[in-house]
This record gives structure tokens, C-alpha cells and sequence, in this order.
């Protein structure tokens, strides 16, 4: 494992080094492999990780090539609801919207349905997935946000969109000050992810845990939390959809121009790590085994 050149981070949050280990999951990650909690704001995230291209290439190559494919039935219902959301929250029609990691560009054929009729763009790595979107009618680049940016084509945007990706990344707070230089003056930034943390246990610790290697899933967010990353990346939050009991975490959040501080609270991370051994506990004794 050496050769995969891993380093060690501070809370992506705050910047605290102080974090304690959720030992209740050793049983579910490989020998070497941990997620910490945040002892200052309580931010869930890996200290040990890959470089962020070969954490990309993992998603791009190894992951996504074993034949993952958004097109089911759960992520289109997801994505709808999210489409639904944001029209609902700062409406869509006529607005230009760009989605980071914009993968089979399946939210963005909703999106830019006659029902929402936003104008879509994506950015996104892959290049089958950029090739599928452009047979679809639907403007894409191909690269990395960073690379975007950079390039004499990049462009603002009244809404950009990063859905189940955030936590996908090496670095979070990289994507969220991308999203930042993406957006118009007063635009607004929505991220969508899986709501486990501070929330009803609805599946096992277990299968929120294997599989895939820990560092490809850096980060898990609770309301808190990602309110905070918006916060310190100078986004400050208008609306967040009901996650208590809901299966995704949907915030909305006006972008600023960074004069004022955005308060933020994070969590306790002793609440943190009694939910994840309640989570294991009750799950054990409630929900049926492979
Ligand atoms: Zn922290």
C-alpha cells in the first residue's frame, strides 16, 4: 500500500489535527483503513488519503468500469426530487445551471426539461460519460472543475449543482471554492448527498461502510456540518429539505462575497460517536443478516 503514496490530513472543516477514531467500525474497513471524527466541530471524514488523482481514477476506472450505472430507478428518483427541490426553493426556468461531475448527465436531462427549462452544462471527468451527454443535446466539458476554470471557455453560472460527489472528492473544501468561482455574484450552490448522520438508522452500519476502499468516500455529512463547509467557503445556507426523515441531505445556499463571517456550529463529537455505536448496535439486533 506504501507505493499508493497516502498522506494525513486536519479536519477539512476547521482545521483541527485533534480526532478520534469510530473504533466501532474496525469489523467493516480493511486493517489500515479509518474514519475519524472531528474533536473540535465533529466533522466525519478520513485523515489517510490517496493523492486526488488517484482518487479520481478509482471512480473513473475502477469503480465506475465495474459497471455502475446511474440510470436505475433509485438515483432518477433522487434526482427528481432534488430537480423538484431547487425549481421549488429559487425556481429553474431560464436559469443557467452547471453541474460538477455531471456523470451520465441523467439530472440534467430533467433539469433542462420543459417542466424546469433550465440551460445545463456539466463538467465532467470521464470522457464515455462526456460522450453520452453530447449525444444527449446536453454541453459538457471534459476534465476537472480546476481545469475548467483555468480554461479560456469557463463561464458563471446562476446555479451549480454537486450531487452525491462532494464526498467522492480528496478534497472538499477544493470543489466547494471551485463551486464558488462557478457562480454568479448572489447565485446559488445546492449539494445533495445520502443523509446517515444525526438522522434514523435506516440501513446497517455495515452496508454504509464496505465494498469500496475508505479514502473513495472521504467525507459523510451531517446537516450541521455541511452547513458549515458552505459557510467557511463563504455560501451562506437558505434552505434545507426535510433530511430528518428523508433518505438525502438537500442544501441550498447564496453564494457572498466573502466580507462577513458565516456562522456556522458544526457538531459534538461525543453525540457523533455515541450515534455510530447506537447505529451499530441497534442494527445488529434489528435488521436481518446476509
Ligand atoms: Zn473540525
Amino acid at each position: 500500500m506504501t507505493d499508493e503514496g497516502y498522506s494525513e490530513f486536519d479536519c477539512d472543516l476547521c482545521g483541527s489535527s485533534e480526532a478520534e477514531p469510530l473504533t466501532v467500525l474496525q469489523d467493516y474497513l480493511n486493517a489500515e483503513e479509518q474514519v475519524h471524527v472531528c474533536k473540535n466541530c465533529g466533522f466525519v471524514y478520513v485523515r489517510r488519503r490517496r493523492s486526488i488523482e488517484r482518487i479520481a481514477q478509482a471512480w473513473s476506472k475502477e469503480i465506475f468500469q465495474k459497471g455502475y450505472t446511474a440510470r436505475i430507478p433509485a438515483v432518477k428518483a433522487r434526482q427528481t426530487y432534488v430537480a423538484d427541490f431547487i425549481d421549488t426553493t429559487i425556481g429553474l426556468k431560464g436559469k443557467t445551471l452547471c453541474d460538477i461531475g455531471g456523470g451520465e448527465g441523467q439530472f440534467l436531462e430533467i433539469v433542462k426539461s420543459a417542466e424546469y427549462g433550465a440551460e445545463v452544462f456539466a463538467i465532467e471527468p470521464a470522457p464515455q460519460n462526456c460522450q453520452m451527454m453530447t449525444d444527449a443535446g446536453i454541453a459538457n466539458y471534459h476534465g476537472t472543475i480546476e481545469q475548467y476554470i483555468a480554461s479560456k471557455e469557463s463561464r458563471k453560472f446562476d446555479v451549480v449543482t454537486i450531487m452525491w460527489t462532494l464526498e467522492n472528492t480528496q478534497d472538499c473544501r477544493g470543489m466547494l471554492n471551485a463551486a464558488y468561482e462557478l457562480l454568479k455574484d448572489d447565485g446559488h450552490l445546492m449539494i445533495a448527498t445520502g443523509s446517515r448522520i444525526l438522522v434514523p438508522f435506516k440501513k446497517r452500519l455495515y452496508d454504509y461502510f464496505t465494498k469500496n476502499p475508505v479514502d473513495t468516500h472521504c467525507f459523510r455529512f451531517s446537516a450541521n456540518c455541511l452547513q458549515g463547509l458552505m459557510a467557511v467557503t463563504g455560501i451562506k445556507m437558505v434552505e434545507v429539505n426535510r433530511y430528518i426523515d428523508t433518505d438525502y441531505l438537500t442544501m441550498i445556499g447564496q453564494k457572498t462575497d466573502r466580507s462577513q463571517e458565516i456562522d456556522w456550529q458544526g457538531d459534538s463529537w461525543e453525540k457523533i460517536v455515541g450515534f455510530f455505536g447506537r447505529w451499530d448496535q441497534e442494527t445488529r439486533d434489528h435488521y436481518p443478516q446476509d
